[in-house]
């Protein structure tokens, strides 16, 4: 099965993809991520990447569709995946269902979430993530803040901040969104692919409550 998370940074698409990754048992896997990798590493990759992330701007399509190409040849995701930030423009969507093509495969379910966007700004200002590369666990200082400060509740690495997580940069990140991603959200309709759900403490619904809705509602397709 061949999943999408979709939505503007700061709606949850980690921490949904996540809980599904437990649940449902299908990996995860996180552009964002695999280019904070490489930065850390500061590869080649990881540098050019580093240039487009701190100032909010897209990785060139070119880089990140190889990257994902690449990353689907992997043994892990021949069953399912889950695929977190990508594809996040149309031309990124079209190469994705070539070469899902190729293999006789095809995207089943884009999940598209949605938040107000004063929401979004505070959640990524107080977003918290665990800096041990196999736990991931993502907090909010003010909505799931962890048990001791700076410290993660289940495996007791380290909490960091994402360098791309402030103010400044968010606002590029969601001018991007609304400008590219969201024409993603019609090329999936076309297709009747979408599952679109409200990720706001307004209407008491959290990534958490988002995931158990999805988890619930895959389950009734098979
Ligand atoms: P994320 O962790 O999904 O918020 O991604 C962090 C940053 O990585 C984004 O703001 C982009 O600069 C870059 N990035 C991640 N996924 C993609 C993608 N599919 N296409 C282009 N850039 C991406």
């Amino acid at each position: 099965m061949v999943i999408i998370m979709l939505g503007a940074p700061g709606t949850g698409k980690g921490t949904v993809a996540g809980i599904l990754t437990s649940k449902l048992g299908i990996p995860q896997v996180s552009t964002g991520d695999i280019f904070r990798k490489h930065i850390k590493e500061q590869t080649e990759l990881g540098k050019l990447a580093e240039s487009y992330i701190s100032k909010g701007q897209l990785v060139p399509d070119d880089v990140t569709i190889d990257l994902v190409k690449n990353r689907l040849k992997d043994s892990d995701v021949q069953n399912g995946i889950i695929l977190d930030g990508f594809p996040r423009t149309v031309k990124q969507a079209e190469e994705l269902d070539k070469i899902l093509n190729k293999e006789g495969k095809k995207v089943d379910i884009v999940i598209n979430l949605t938040t107000p966007e004063e929401e979004i700004i505070e959640r990524i200002v107080n977003r918290r993530v665990c800096s041990n590369q196999d736990c991931k666990t993502i907090y909010n200082l003010v909505l799931n803040p962890p048990k001791q400060e700076g410290i993660c509740d289940k495996c007791g690495h380290e909490l960091i901040q994402r360098k791309d997580d402030n103010v400044e940069t968010v606002k590029s990140r969601l001018e991007n969104y609304f400008e590219l991603t969201s024409t993603l959200v019609e090329y999936y309709e076309k297709q009747g692919k979408i599952y679109s759900a409200l990720v706001s403490k307004a209407i008491n619904k959290l990534g958490e409550d988002v995931a158990e809705d999805i988890v619930k509602y895959i389950e009734n397709l098979k």
